[in-house]
């Protein structure tokens, strides 16, 4: 065989040097993980060639499937090698060249946002590219199965690399890390040339990696090789065997988090169809969640193989953002995607799955309310999400909504709470859509339900209003919004009514010239200190709803707009006074715009004509 010795080198693409620059200048003080990442990838690496046993005849010929750790005292290396699926010469390229990782790019995007703060690497976990925090030199050999050539990588983290074809036997990769010498045992930092440091570093990150890490351990006389993991699936266990601890750092190494998981749900079924499932909710929900590249993290094994890394088909949407593994011997091991999806079995565990996390999130809800809102403040959206999408999914997610509320300042209510604390005679949940607590308090429509100590339900996030509409009701209490028209709080009504008639001609009248902006103008019940407000009719879009559609550039129509006039405000007296002098008064139509302006305006809508609506309150302020 001939060997083909052109050496090429190559740059590496622009956003893989901003990594690389990192790395080697790295202030991160948390340098061991370079282990944990390479070891996943060799995992991941052995879990693919195993994916492919029953078809490769190649990978048949070695099955003795593992991890392997060579410390070199004298060179100051470390390797690690795996016999698992390789790479090709091209895949090198594509691969360890350029960062096609989301992850990674997410890693980047991140750290801009952060001012480049450098502990996020922990998060994203930018697999290959850590070694660099810890290496002068890498070198990389690998080979696909299906090669005949192997593959020499070799780069200084610099900016380019080599890439060579070459002679190699086995299939696998090994990468080879020449330490910067802070990092040997003449250094000043971690010792990584330390056969015990490295056995540690394997039990606290790699411990639960289904293949053996072996290692070479230099003992009094000879060397002996020793299994450093202990491999035992851990949703294998019960539930009293297992600790926080090790949930924690099965989670963290296997989920690519740096934070503890906020709960860990472990459960089995023996029934029809049986399974095995260890499940996380996080911390914290990633960046990009709700972008459509967010991947769920469900596992697949059966029997302990890995069936499918990413399986969609067992969590619905709105709970994408939780983890873990479902282990089920029921499924085939070369079963396709396409047949999971038709699978019965499959269906069957989703199913129960999604039973079990929504019993969990209900006791905790229940249990330790405060743990609660801290998942509500990272996955609330998600849970509004799925019932806006689902509203056959009413009954089994309402009760896991949780809202702002006049009544309570610093924590937040659930819908059975808000109904609990109703006063008699109250049948409908009162609620308002507003940006935030002080806005909403300083709207004229609370004023009668503030001097009244009605709760009402403050709506600050731009889906709520439409979730409600998915609600409809509950515990067949009706929702109200406090900025649409006819809130039937009938305050001491006698001398509204007698006044009733008397203002009708001055209210058509405003309403003529304001015929095409507004839908109607009345006498406001609700109104105490406030001269006027804009509220939307009872039916159909609001006018928080008309804002939120215009943001989106989507041109769907107006909401319906009433104007409520304050009959006890001295601008009322004033508009009678000049229509009583003169029903056409042009006067009457500048201040009924002025009216309608100012409403406008405490809506959080700009006055159609800006420019006009200044002067007309300058002229005003000239005239008195
Ligand atoms: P990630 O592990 O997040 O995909 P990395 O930068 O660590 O990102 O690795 C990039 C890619 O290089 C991997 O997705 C994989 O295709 C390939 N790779 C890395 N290590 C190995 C390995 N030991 N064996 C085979 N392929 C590997």
């Amino acid at each position: 065989m001939t060997i083909n010795n052109k050496v090429e080198t190559k740059e590496f693409q622009a956003q893989t040097k901003q990594l690389l620059d990192l790395m080697v200048n790295s202030i991160y003080t948390n340098q061991e993980i370079f282990l944990r990442e390479l070891i996943s990838n060799a995992s991941d690496a052995i879990d693919k060639a195993k994916f492919r046993l029953l078809s490769d005849e190649e990978i048949k010929k070695d099955t003795d499937f593992e991890i392997y750790l060579d410390v070199n005292k004298e060179d100051n290396t470390i390797t690690i090698s795996d016999n698992g699926i390789g790479m090709t010469y091209q895949e090198v390229i594509d691969n360890i060249g350029t960062i096609a990782q989301s992850g990674t790019g997410n890693f980047l995007k991140k750290l801009k946002q952060n001012n480049e703060n450098i502990d996020l690497i922990g998060q994203f976990g930018v697999g290959f590219y850590s070694s660099f925090m810890v290496a002068k030199k890498v070198v990389l050999t690998t080979k696909a199965p299906s090669e005949d050539k192997g593959v020499r990588w070799e780069s200084e983290g610099d900016g380019s690399y080599t890439i060579e074809s070459i002679d190699k036997e086995k299939r696998g990769t090994s990468i080879t890390i020449h330490l910067r010498d802070e990092f040997t045992s003449d250094g000043d930092e971690v010792d990584f040339t330390s056969h015990y440091k490295i056995k540690e570093l394997v039990k606290k990150y790699s411990n639960y990696v289904r293949y053996p890490i072996k290692m070479e351990i230099p003992k009094e006389e000879d060397t002996e090789v020793e299994v450093l993991n202990s491999m035992t699936p851990i949703w294998k266990k019960k539930e009293d065997e297992v600790s926080d601890e090790e949930y924690s750092e099965f989670y963290k190494a296997n989920f690519r988090d740096w934070q503890d998981p906020l709960e860990v749900i472990h459960w089995s079924v023996e029934g029809l169809v049986k399974f095995n499932g260890l499940l996380f909710i996080p911390e914290s929900a990633p960046t990009n969640l709700y972008s459509p590249d967010f991947e769920t993290g469900i596992k697949l094994y059966s029997k302990d193989n890995l069936i499918l890394e990413k399986c969609e088909d067992i969590l619905p949407d709105y709970l994408k953002f939780v983890k873990g593994v479902i282990d089920s011997p029921d499924f085939s091991l070369n079963i396709s995607r396409e047949m999971l999806q038709s699978n019965k079995q499959l269906r069957v565990i989703a199913k129960n799955t999604e039973k079990v996390i929504l019993r969990r999130l209900k006791k905790l809800l229940k249990n330790d309310k405060e743990k609660y809102e801290s998942f509500w403040t990272q996955f609330g959206k998600a849970i509004k999400g799925g019932l806006y999408s689902n509203p056959g999914k009413k009954d089994k997610l309402e009760d896991l909504l949780l809202f702002s509320s006049s009544h309570i300042e610093d924590s937040l209510t659930t819908l059975a709470q808000y109904v609990e604390r109703m006063s008699d005679g109250q049948d409908v949940i009162y609620y308002v859509v507003g940006e935030n607590r002080k806005a909403i308090e300083n709207l004229p429509q609370m004023e009668l339900l503030q001097e009244k100590n009605l709760e009402v339900l403050y709506l600050f996030d731009e889906v709520d209003e439409f979730l409600i509409g998915v609600l409809g009701d509950y515990q067949e209490m009706k929702f109200k919004s406090v900025l649409r028209e006819d809130l039937n709080l009938a305050d001491d009504g006698s001398e509204d009514e007698e006044d009733e008639p008397k203002a009708k001609d001055l209210l058509a009248k405003i309403k003529d010239h304001l015929s095409d902006k507004v839908d109607d103008v009345r006498l406001s019940k609700r109104l105490k200190s406030s001269a006027a407000c804009l509220v939307s009719s009872e039916q159909g879009m609001s006018i928080a709803m008309e804002k939120i559609f215009k943001q989106m550039d989507q041109n769907v129509g107006a909401a319906n707009r009433i104007l409520e006039i304050n009959p006890k405000h001295k601008v009322f007296s004033k508009l009678e006074g000049i229509y009583n002098e003169n029903p056409e008064s042009k006067k009457l139509k500048e201040y009924s715009e002025l009216l309608y302006n100012l409403s406008s305006l405490v809506e959080g809508l700009t006055p159609e004509n800006p420019v006009e609506f200044a002067s007309k309150i300058t002229d005003l302020m000239a005239e008195n």
